[in-house]
């Protein structure tokens, strides 16, 4: 149960660095109220948090407003059916995996052949990779992994981990419990995660407490910028047109991943910006906790973008790079939303295309 709300003194610090409040101005949204609210009882407004622990950073004492909203989703979970269903499909993944493994075989080799690449699955293997549905989160690591001449397999299941929105830690254990069963058999030490923020945050921060297994846990990123450094695989052009980063919460502001994504895009990238701030800093861009799951949620989570809106618009930036597939998925429909002009993609697949 978390307590650090006894230590708000009601300073108002956190109220406009909290992009909701700062955008929606509904007092229901400022920080303490929103504390204040969910003391009482498991609100709605729970949901309308990104839980991107900024109003905690700008916090005399740190008070943890993001516990408070964990708490009360998992107690009202069934608010938000979308998250609900997506971590059913998850589990059923698992039980039903003998199906699943044949139709995800199939589609991998596909892949393969669509891509001339070797795309291992189901070997043992000293890196298990983890992705996402979806093409551009497996392509680019298998190239980088082929071309390093790592001994690698890919996981028959997905990075991500819904039951971490629900505030439901035991049933985020359940998802995870999937690829931990997997990592096990395959005998690997590595697990390399792809560009994705909570579920890095998942496997870094509650895999040990959860499994007592101490695997050394990798973002893709994190590799990308050790092999570019190292020279281990080369950058063969640059990209001439502006780049800016959106640092996703969970990724940097809460789990450390700062550094290594600048490494990767100043390999590439002839003209970088920062958006202002950034960093441990940075503004969430309004789709994270979950939000950009929840088909409700979208004009919320627009409106909840705006101050993401501005900053990129302040860059002037042609490309907006980020190693989160919900930001994506956000900074695509705020593009959309604000009139702006740029594309978006990940580091790592970015950087796949110059090596
Ligand atoms: S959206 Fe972020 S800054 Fe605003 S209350 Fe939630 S965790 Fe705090
Ligand atoms: S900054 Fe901290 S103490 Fe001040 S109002 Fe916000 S949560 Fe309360």
């Amino acid at each position: 149960m978390p307590e650090s709300a006894i230590l708000c003194v009601r300073c108002g610090n956190c109220l406009e660095n909290c992009h909701i409040f700062s955008s929606t101005k509904e007092w229901k949204h400022a920080p303490p109220n929103r504390l204040r609210i969910l003391r009482k009882k498991a609100d709605f407004v729970a949901f309308e948090c990104n839980g991107c622990r900024r109003c905690t950073v700008f916090c005399p004492f740190s008070v943890e407003i993001s516990a408070y909203v964990s708490r009360a989703r998992k107690e009202i979970k069934n608010k938000a059916k979308a998250l609900v269903e997506l971590v059913e499909v998850q589990l059923e993944k698992g039980r039903q995996f003998e199906k699943h493994k044949q139709f995800y075989e199939a589609a991998i080799r596909f892949l393969e052949k669509k891509h001339n690449l070797k795309i291992p699955l189901n070997k043992k293997a000293e890196i298990l990779f983890v992705p996402l549905q979806g093409e551009h989160t497996i392509i680019p690591a298998a190239k980088l992994f082929n071309l390093a001449k790592e001994d690698w397999t890919l996981s028959y299941f997905e990075a991500s981990n819904f039951a971490f929105f629900l505030g439901d830690m035991e049933l985020a254990k359940k998802v995870s419990e999937r690829i931990f069963r997997e990592a096990e058999e395959l005998g690997v030490e590595k697990i390399i995660v792809t560009e994705c923020g909570h579920a890095y945050r998942v496997f870094k921060m509650f895999w040990r407490e959860w499994f007592g297994r101490d695997f050394e846990i990798l973002s893709i990123v994190e590799v990308a910028a050790e092999y570019v450094e190292k020279g281990i695989v080369e950058v063969k052009r640059g990209l001439a047109e502006p780049v800016t980063y959106h640092d996703p919460c969970q990724a940097a502001r809460n789990s450390g991943l700062i550094e290594e994504p600048r490494k990767v895009i100043g390999s590439f990238a002839e003209d970088f910006r920062e958006m202002k701030p950034n960093k441990e800093k940075n503004f969430c861009c309004g789709g994270g906790g979950g939000l950009v799951a929840i088909p409700e949620m979208k004009d919320f989570r627009l409106v909840a973008g705006k101050k993401k809106a501005e900053q990129i618009k302040e860059t002037e930036a042609k490309y907006v790079l980020t190693i989160c597939e919900n930001c994506r998925t956000q900074l695509k429909d705020l593009r959309e939303h604000y009139g702006l002009n740029y594309e978006v993609s990940g580091v790592v697949e970015l950087l796949s295309k110059f090596v």
